[in-house]
């Protein structure tokens, strides 16, 4: 099936990234959050980092008029009426994606793609909310969208071979090379990521080491590009206590235990960069 017309649920900082590399591919995307003004603000972020690429001379004014040319914020999912792919990147909470995509099947075409950025949670069992299982499969971005190559494709257990082959195509067409995960809690990246990024959080409250510290010693002594503490706080908090619990609960091996300490942080609602305050301060 030819994708020509994307729409993009939750323009946070991973879906507006999907909108940026998806426009950048060709694709028509409109971007649609809780409400307009939020998927402006997606657009506006997008705007702004390819203005600071024009800068730098990676990208011509043409080439950024064209991009934010395709990208129409929306204020709902009815102008998802059209799209033959629908990607959704919103916060993730089992019971919201649950019902996000019993709302997007009602607002898509019928054989349109319902595809999810989950880190963690089953595909196959947020595709069984829906009337077109087949169609559902995980596309799961890597953080920052427009620099990260990989693309993890996820089959639920009832996506078809065409859902399958289009997603694929999809995601090369965006410049991302795919590899194809199993459907079970965390994937390949998370089931690795994660638990280490725990651990570095049990390091700190341990007084193992200052955060900076961790930190460094990760880069310094396997190569790292980032901190697993830096990295945390770039993910959001809120979502590596998500699928640390993701983890926890669906593989049921206590060694998956989220920290206290990550808990704590989110409690208190420092949640890494986009609110300012994680184990560090931005
Ligand atoms: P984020 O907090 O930056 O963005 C989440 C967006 O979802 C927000 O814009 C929010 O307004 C929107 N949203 C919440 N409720 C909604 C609703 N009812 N309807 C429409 N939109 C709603 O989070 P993020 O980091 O962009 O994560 C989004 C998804 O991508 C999650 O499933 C996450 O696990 C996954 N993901 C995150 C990363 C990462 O590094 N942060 C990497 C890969 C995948």
């Amino acid at each position: 099936m030819a994708i020509k017309k994307i729409g993009v649920l939750g323009t946070g900082q991973m879906g507006a990234g999907i909108c940026q590399v998806a426009a950048a591919a060709g694709y028509d995307v409109v971007m649609s959050d809780i409400n307009l003004e939020i998927a402006e603000k997606g657009k506006a972020g997008i705007a702004k980092r390819l203005d600071k690429a024009v800068s730098k001379g990676k990208m011509d004014e043409a080439a950024k008029d064209a991009i934010l040319g395709r990208l129409t914020p929306v204020e709902s999912m009815a102008a998802f009426k059209d799209v033959d792919l629908a990607v959704e990147a919103a916060t993730e909470a089992m019971e919201l994606k649950l019902k996000l995509f019993k709302a997007m099947d009602d607002a898509c075409p019928e054989g349109a793609i319902l595809a999810t950025n989950t880190s963690s949670i089953s595909i196959t069992y947020i595709a069984a909310v829906t009337k077109r299982p087949e169609k559902v499969i995980g596309m799961h971005f890597m953080n920052p969208v427009p620099v990260m190559k990989l693309v993890e494709i996820i089959k639920g257990l009832a996506t078809d071979d065409e859902t399958y082959a289009a997603t694929i195509e999809a995601s090369e067409k965006m410049g991302k090379t795919s590899v194809t995960a199993n459907d079970a809690p965390g994937f390949i990246v998370n089931r690795l990521l994660i638990p280490m990024l725990n651990e570095a959080v049990f390091a700190y409250q341990e007084g193992l080491g200052t955060p900076e510290d961790i930190d460094e010693a990760m880069k310094l002594g396997l190569n790292h590009p980032m901190g697993p503490l830096a990295l945390a706080d770039l993910i959001g908090l809120d979502t590596v206590l998500a699928i640390a619990e993701v983890l926890h609960k669906g593989l049921g091996d206590g060694k998956y235990r989220p920290c206290p300490l990550l808990r704590k942080y989110v409690d208190a609602g420092w949640l890494g960069r986009k609110t300012g305050r994680g184990f560090y301060q931005y």
